[in-house]
């Protein structure tokens, strides 16, 4: 029945989304809902699926980004410890501008996705606060080098 409907989407890519009627998270592919039995509209099934795959994929590059951000003051620690200030030093200014990097990829990524999802709004917040933290120390680095 849902085999009629393979204009672009790869076939068994359907994933899985929450159920319009009861909130309840059910597979994709379902032709009614496995809690409810509200009907499932498989275009909207697929839509609604593709948009929690990209938000799971924003939360989990966020947490990604946070964790790179972190290793910066770990790095910035280990500049202090005797013989190795050499793996600081590469470690510091390598996520000096990894992190950055991957804050302005997350942003043009993500940006346009607006869901109303807390875990989306928690992931975003995550990244608004790594990029003003990161912008702080790499601006002065440029103007230091000026
Ligand atoms: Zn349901």
């Amino acid at each position: 029945m849902t085999d009629n409907l393979s204009l672009t989407s790869a076939a068994g890519n359907l994933g899985i989304f929450e159920c319009p009627n009861c909130r309840q998270t059910i597979d994709a592919s379902a032709t009614q809902c496995r809690f409810c039995s509200a009907p499932i509209d498989p275009v909207a099934a697929e839509a609604a699926a593709d948009k929690m795959a990209r938000v799971n994929q924003a939360c989990s590059d966020a947490s990604y980004l946070r964790t790179a951000a972190i290793s910066i003051l770990v790095f910035l620690g280990i500049m202090f410890i005797p013989f190795m200030t050499l793996l600081g030093v590469f470690g510091y200014y390598f996520l000096m501008f990894a992190v950055p990097f991957l804050a302005i990829r997350w942003w043009v990524k993500f940006h346009g996705l607006g869901a109303v999802d807390p875990d989306f709004k928690r992931a975003r917040l995550t990244v608004i606060v790594v990029s003003v933290l990161c912008a702080i120390p790499l601006l002065r680095f440029i103007t230091s080098l000026i």
